[in-house]
């Protein structure tokens, strides 16, 4: 099949590299230059296991990058995979994906044969009819030449390659058996017997992906509050998480209490249906609970550190400035809550991670930035560990080469050892 990815970010890099290397002619649009780019000079724009090795190989052949909307009527199938970020309120800002689903649209004015229009961006389901629709139609000749479908995208930063070619479920929410017929074929390769295909109207499917991020953004904010209390008890939250992991109906996943939920999907992804919710008239009190459990652990992190340092002119170490391991994305990660919470108590940082300093740059200007973790401990009066990089858990003597040795980690991935004070939010 040939198909055109709209958005080149996170997700639409990774959707157009995984479905060329499924067989698949790809053309990826996005409205920077820089990327489109690099895209075609065989690299990813962004840092994610695996995906450089699969825009090599096929840039140049089925995979192609452009600024421009032409090849969209030339293809069989649009996947939209614009942000859906937030607006000041909290609610979903469509401005870009809007802007994308017009110029769509416009661009398949003149196709004559049935097109189908995949939104995989993260959408609330009333903007599906209210906003979405009416934008791709708004520039075209023949409405009912296009069809419309959703099909939320389920990867998770730092492993999307292979959550892409192996992913627990396929969502297609379409309104005919032809729009479902076409998606299904595009993921065919991806299809085995054990593969749940669950197959709904646009509304329902974009609704799955937030009641998914929903829940598992909720279960990490309930796994923290026990943990702060285990905390307060003196007890080893990790023994009671493992504990009730044992029962199925609870499972052992997403039980590791920290420093909070961060990245670019569930803030803005729960913040979206909250808002969504409330503009329906309904209060979702379990929701706004989440988000209030996740504000605070960043403070409580900060308070475990000042138990044994006094910020005012300390040299502090921040390990980890990405939202998680293994990726470069520092949207929304608890690195920002934790600088600013250090910075007013008026800390100097200085900051260290693999890959992502160069981002946080742009929003610490300010701060100092290490090359190494080992560089950033140097001289420190405490650490904050935020993101639970691999290397970190490697650390040992470097912990040595403190001023004062006090370990604060929000990740508990930092073994506990003589010579250090150590503090975790679990123990
Ligand atoms: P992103 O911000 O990384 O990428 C969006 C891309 O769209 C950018 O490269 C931007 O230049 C481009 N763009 C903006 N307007 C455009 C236009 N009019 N025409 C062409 N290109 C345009 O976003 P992302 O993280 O890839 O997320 C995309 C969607 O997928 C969101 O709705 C998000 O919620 C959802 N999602 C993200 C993830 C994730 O882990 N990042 C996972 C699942 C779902």
């Amino acid at each position: 099949m040939h198909i055109t990815v709209i958005g080149s970010g996170y997700v639409g890099t990774t959707v157009s590299a995984c479905f060329a290397e499924m067989g698949h002619t790809v053309t990826a649009i996005d409205i920077d230059q820089g990327i489109v780019d690099t895209l075609n000079g065989g690299e990813a724009p962004i840092s994610e296991p695996g995906l450089d090795e699969l825009i090599a190989k096929h840039a140049g052949g089925r995979f192609t990058a452009s600024t421009s909307y032409d090849a969209v009527p030339e293809t069989d199938i649009t996947f939209l995979a614009i942000g859906t970020p937030s607006n000041a309120d909290g609610s979903i800002d469509l401005a870009g994906l809007e802007a994308a689903a017009k110029a769509t649209g416009e661009a398949l004015a003149q196709k004559s044969n049935r097109h189908l229009v995949v939104i995989k961006s993260t959408v609330t389901p009333p903007s599906i009819r209210a906003v979405l629709e009416p934008a791709i139609r708004s520039g075209s000749n023949d409405n009912a030449a296009i069809d419309i479908a959703t099909n939320p995208e389920f990867l998770r930063e730092g492993t999307a390659v292979s959550d892409f070619q192996d992913p627990d479920k396929l969502v297609v929410g379409t309104d005919s058996e032809w729009a479902t017929d076409r998606l299904t074929a595009v993921y065919e390769p991806l299809l085995d017997s054990e593969m749940p295909i669950v197959d709904t109207d646009p509304e329902t499917a974009a609704m799955i992906k937030y009641a998914n991020n929903a829940f598992l953004a909720s279960k990490i904010s309930l796994i923290n509050d026990l943990g702060n209390i285990c905390k307060e008890f003196g007890l080893d939250a990790y023994e009671v998480a493992d504990a009730i992991g044992l029962d199925d109906r609870i499972s052992e996943q997403f039980l590791r209490s920290g420093v909070g939920w961060g990245g670019s999907c569930f803030p803005k992804d729960v913040n979206a249906l909250i808002a969504a919710a409330k503009s329906e008239g309904y209060e979702p009190a379990m929701l706004e609970a989440a988000v209030t459990v996740n504000d605070r652990q960043p403070d409580r992190l900060v308070a475990a550190l000042q138990e044994h340092v006094d910020l005012e002119g300390a040299r502090i170490a921040v390990l980890g400035l990405a939202f998680k391991p293994d990726t470069d994305d520092i949207r929304n990660s608890r690195a920002i809550p934790v600088i600013d919470a250090l910075q007013a108590g008026g800390a100097d940082i200085v900051a260290y991670d693999p890959v992502a300093a160069e981002q946080m740059a742009d929003r610490f200007p300010d701060i100092e930035y290490a090359e190494t973790a080992a560089e950033a401990l140097t001289g420190a009066d405490g650490v904050a560990v935020v993101t639970d990089w691999e290397e970190f858990s490697e650390l040992d003597e470097e912990f040595n080469t403190m001023s004062t040795p006090v370990v604060v980690d929000g990740r508990r991935c930092i073994e506990r050892r003589d010579g250090i004070v150590y503090e975790g939010l679990t123990w």
